[in-house]
């Protein structure tokens, strides 16, 4: 009787090890793990399309993980494939929080090793519980002339500017891999270079945008000496018999305080937009970026006065040729990543460094020499920051959802602020038309000045209007949301099917984000929009797009890759509006000097980027600009 009692309890406990996975405990009482040995492959779903993850266990640990096989952009996904791996091989651990900025493939690989361990016969739940002690180092103090806090566009660039210059920078980087939003980008930097806007043709509904600028209420003195300037240009023009299309630096201030509005400094503008040829020619000739040859117009911009690096997808090309030339240069420029900073520290009313803190606890403080560049980028994944300040949108909350990179909370207006720094044009965002219900809007596919409908198979807009415009029509269409329609001449995908983000047009179809058919009739269906409304939609964009000549909503951009063409495939993706960039922020002087409330400079303190203020959501322009002159400026 006792012997058979006890082959059943054997019995019994073998089959519990094979259904919940097999653990015994160690001689001090932990958990051990085991595994059936081997490798296994699992094929999971990343940021841009498939990614393989194979697990090699031993009988009691993980011993390797290695991400192959993948298409997920190097510059964002690089920290997770390389930490997350490591993490869980040295801790046997599954308790590992995503990281910040690369959530997508953190989740992805996180989830392929857990599937991993379930087919290995492992214990998932003891190793996603198990807690691993954050183990901080003793203090960390060091000093260089200059301390960037921030490593996204404008704090690389300032340290390289800076250090081009013989100084010695460090950049403290909260995340674990520079570029901030600045990768994110889809990669377009403006500048009204006039050598390649004058490339293009003027048509009848651009130099009517310049006559109406020509006639509004000048703000002040100085935007009536760029309309007075942009006049006398235009009599010389017409005096020629000219048709290519005009551009001049007062003209690019005209256009975007119009389209920035009341809450842009005149004056902060015209020093951004007169830097941005020097900044141009300095990040080609010193820095080494390789721009195209042709300039274009993007989504709320209806001036070809944007550059990109045609050699790569999105703005992961900046910051990959910015870490490059820091290394074959030999700039004295030291990065450290995972350290937030979070205080600055002054003596005699002089900003002297930074006091910050490393993810894994260890405090650090940074000493400056010449002063302290905050390049912490906006604070559009805070909602805390934006519920404060917002004046003109109707919500902002937490329902609404961000394109930006989660570590942009406004730590560096916040530590401005502190010091009594003043404010500019602090309640107003812009929100990016063309984002999924997640934020994200890496599933571009289409022209994003192309053909917009709503869900009654309408246009509602002029597609090339200013985001802002786009946005308050688009949320008051059904479901706050819209389609982006393209055939495949205007589809953005290049012949192995990637678009201008490296996502790839099957994992898209897939998760849901693009619809694909052969007929307009049949995307239609898919849409679930009126078929007759929106074959007569198209007839007339298209109408619209060859007589360069919108009459119902005044679009003054036509490209010939919007038009639908006659044959398929055709695509559709649903579309809602973002919270995208902050316009306002810390106020700087033209030295990028943060300003207090006093008017007075707060000594040994800049600021560049997205951090700042009264320059409108000028993305990369201000963040490549304002980062070249403060680098130059601190040294002063
Ligand atoms: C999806 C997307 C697409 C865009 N496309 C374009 C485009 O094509 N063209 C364009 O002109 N603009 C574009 N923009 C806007 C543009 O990306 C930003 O305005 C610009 O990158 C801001 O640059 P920045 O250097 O100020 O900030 P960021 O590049 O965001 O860098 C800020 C850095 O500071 C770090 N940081 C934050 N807090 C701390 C701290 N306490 N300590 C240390 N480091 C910290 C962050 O981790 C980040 O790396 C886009 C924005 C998004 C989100």
């Amino acid at each position: 009787m006792k012997k058979c009692s006890m082959r059943i309890t054997v019995l019994l406990v073998c089959m519990a090890m094979l259904l919940t996975g097999c653990s015994k405990s160690s001689p001090n009482g932990e958990s051990e793990l085991s595994f059936v040995a081997g490798e296994y492959e699992i094929i999971t779903k990343g940021h841009n399309g498939d990614m393989t993850v194979v697990t090699v266990f031993s009988e009691d640990a993980i011993e390797e993980i290695t991400v192959k096989d993948h298409i997920e952009t190097a510059s964002i996904a690089g920290a997770p494939i390389e930490k997350i791996p490591a993490f869980i091989v040295e801790n046997q651990s599954l308790k590992i929080d995503a990281i910040t900025g690369a959530t997508v493939t953190s989740d992805a690989i996180i989830s392929a090793v857990s599937e991993a361990v379930v087919n290995a016969k492992g214990d998932l739940d003891a190793l996603k519980n198990k807690e691993v002690a954050i183990v901080s180092r003793d203090a960390v103090e060091k000093t260089a002339d200059v301390i960037v806090v921030g490593g996204g566009g404008a704090g690389l660039t300032a340290a390289i500017s800076a250090a081009e210059d013989g100084a010695s920078v460090i950049i403290i980087e909260k995340t674990s891999s520079t570029g901030g939003n600045s990768v994110r980008t889809a990669g377009y930097y403006s500048a009204p270079i006039t050598d390649l806007v004058n490339k293009h043709e003027m048509n009848e509904s651009q130099r009517a945008d310049i006559d109406r600028l020509l006639s509004i209420e000048p703000a002040d003195e100085l935007m009536a000496s760029w309309q007075a300037k942009v006049s006398d240009d235009m009599i010389a023009y017409d005096e020629a018999g000219s048709t290519y299309l005009y551009d001049s630096n007062e003209f690019t201030c005209l256009q975007y305080k119009d389209r920035f509005g009341a809450g842009v400094s005149t004056t902060l503008l015209s020093h951004m937009i007169d830097l941005s040829d020097d900044t141009y020619y300095w990040l080609q000739d010193y820095v080494g970026l390789n721009w195209n040859e042709e300039s274009v117009s993007i989504l709320g911009d209806n001036w070809p006065r944007w550059h990109n690096l045609p050699e790569y997808k999105s703005g992961e090309g900046f910051i990959k040729v910015f870490e490059e030339i820091i290394v074959s240069k030999d700039l004295d420029i030291e990065i450290i990543k995972d350290v937030a900073g979070n205080e600055l520290i002054v003596e005699d009313d002089v900003v002297v460094g930074v006091k910050a803190i490393h993810s894994d606890n260890t405090e650090y403080t940074l000493n400056a020499n010449t002063g302290v560049i905050l390049a912490t980028g906006g604070f559009s994944a805070s909602v805390e920051l934006r519920e404060k300040y917002n004046t003109k949108w109707v919500y902002v909350g937490e329902d609404l959802p961000s394109t930006n990179n989660k570590a942009m909370q406004g730590d560096g207006l916040v530590m401005a602020l502190d010091l009594g720094a003043d404010v500019i044009d602090i309640d107003h965002y812009q929100f990016m038309p063309l984002a999924d219900e997640t934020g994200d809007v890496h599933g571009l596919v289409g022209d994003s000045q192309g053909l917009f409908i709503n869900k009654e198979g309408n246009r509602f807009v002029n597609e090339g209007a200013d985001r802002t415009v786009i946005v308050n029509s688009i949320l008051n269409q059904t479901d706050k949301g819209m389609f982006l329609i393209s055939s495949q001449m205007g589809c953005g995908l290049d012949e192995n099917g990637y678009n201008s983000f490296g996502a790839h047009i099957d994992s898209l179809i897939e998760k849901g984000a693009v619809l694909k058919a052969d007929t307009l009739e049949e995307l239609a269906k898919l849409m679930g929009v009126d078929e007759a409304v929106f074959l007569e939609t198209v007839k007339t964009h298209n109408e619209n797009v060859q007589n360069e000549l919108d009459s119902e909503f005044g679009k003054t951009i036509f490209r010939e890759k919007s038009i639908i063409e006659e044959t398929g495939p055709y695509y559709a993706s649903w579309k809602k509006p973002a919270i995208h960039i902050t316009k306002g922020g810390i106020l700087v002087n033209t030295s990028e000097q943060v300003v207090n409330t006093d008017g007075e400079i707060i000594s040994g303190l800049y600021a560049a980027g997205e951090v700042t203020g009264g320059r409108g959501p000028s993305g990369l322009l201000e963040a490549f600009t304002t980062g070249y002159n403060a680098g130059k400026q601190v040294l002063n």
